[in-house]
């Protein structure tokens, strides 16, 4: 590898062995959360001690340098990414950054109500919020303690803010909520907001059910709503791995994020920041590189964490192996990964 000054690192700085151009980055900022679903969490969970996280300012030093090597597209996540106490000074800082394409998040919603004008200010395009169930006892069934009422004030508040985009993101799982495919999305085309369907990922141990046995594949999410509607297969991207339907004589974009059935990894174009400041080079693989160590130990220099990011591209793997049948599951759960 060219060992120049990354100074001179063109905006291409970040391409993987299989020529793989990195321009998105999802960071965690934390783990916790104030819901417990089913298929992210088991009931009873052991979160990160707090002073294992990388600090706000360090999560933005990281960011920051991702940006600088050339990443246009940075999505804030977690564990429940507005439970992070101070949050919006990281978004308000990122939100400044030139060469920031787009600066997105991923919320449950519960705390949007408070916060959605504050993000749309601090410069956040687009919002998405995970929504699986509009009936109050499923959501809460699926939730573990959550209240609809919240995540339905806090898709409101977001859609009163003026964010270029809001979408919602159902899992559907089989015999659980693959009934609400259709209530879903008229729920989000009457507010004009996007919706994607994610297929169930065995991303740690969740005690609540045999993922194989809730699988359902997005195709058959596809072929329910084919029932009702004529859908137009589009080529749109919002630069993640979903692939995309628009209604027949509407604005809403069906997505649909199928690890299973449609294997995503060919044109991956993102890594992962755990809230502890691991690079994950990949959703379904443990590949990482400690980045905390490298930021702390260079408080004053970032060299180091530019050539420590540019070298971590040489072990992205070409893809995940998922398979909801074999034991043992990855052990990090989604919250820690940073869905
Ligand atoms: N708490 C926020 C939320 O729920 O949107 C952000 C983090 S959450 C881990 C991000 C997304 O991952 C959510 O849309 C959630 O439905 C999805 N998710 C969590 N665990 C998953 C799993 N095992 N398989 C597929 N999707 C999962
Ligand atoms: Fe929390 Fe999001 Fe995981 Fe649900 S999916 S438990 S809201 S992090």
């Amino acid at each position: 590898m060219n060992r120049e000054s990354t100074e001179q690192q063109n905006p291409t700085s970040l391409i993987d062995r299989f020529n793989r151009r990195i321009n998105y980055l999802r960071i965690s900022v934390t783990d916790r959360c104030d819901l417990r679903c089913v298929y992210c969490m088991a009931e009873d969970m052991e979160f990160v001690p707090r002073s294992q996280l990388l600090t706000l300012e360090e999560l933005f030093r990281v960011g920051k340098s991702f940006v600088d090597l050339g990443v246009r597209k940075i999505r804030i996540t977690g564990g429940e990414p507005l439970t992070r106490r101070g949050v919006m000074q990281l978004f308000e800082a990122l939100g400044e950054l030139r060469g920031l394409d787009d600066l997105t998040l991923t919320t449950n919603g519960t705390l949007l109500g408070r916060y959605a004008q504050a993000l749309k200010d601090a410069g956040v395009t687009r919002v998405n919020i995970s929504l699986d169930s509009l009936r109050e006892d499923r959501f809460r069934r699926i939730t573990r303690i959550g209240d609809i009422h919240r995540t339905l004030a806090g898709i409101d508040a977001a859609l009163k803010a003026g964010f270029q985009r809001v979408k919602l993101n159902s899992v559907i799982m089989k015999n659980r909520n693959e009934d609400e495919i259709h209530d879903l999305v008229a729920f989000a085309e009457e507010r004009g907001m996007d919706i994607s369907f994610i297929e169930e990922m065995p991303l740690g141990e969740t005690e609540d059910h045999d993922r194989g046995e809730l699988y359902y594949a997005s195709h058959q999410v596809l072929a329910v709503l084919q029932q009702h509607y004529e859908l137009l297969a589009t080529t749109e991207t919002t630069g993640g791995p979903a692939r995309y339907y628009r209604i027949d004589d509407s604005d809403t974009r069906i997505g649909f994020i199928s690890p299973h059935s449609h294997n995503f990894c060919e044109h991956c174009n993102r890594v992962r920041l755990t809230a502890e400041g691991r690079l994950l080079l990949c959703l379904g693989q443990e590949h990482s590189v400690d980045l905390r160590r490298v930021v702390r130990a260079n408080p004053l220099n970032d060299e180091p964490l530019h050539r420590a990011i540019i070298d971590a591209m040489e072990i992205k793997p070409k893809g995940h192996e998922f398979d909801l049948t074999a034991k043992p599951v990855l052990f990090r759960h989604m919250n820690v990964t940073g869905g």
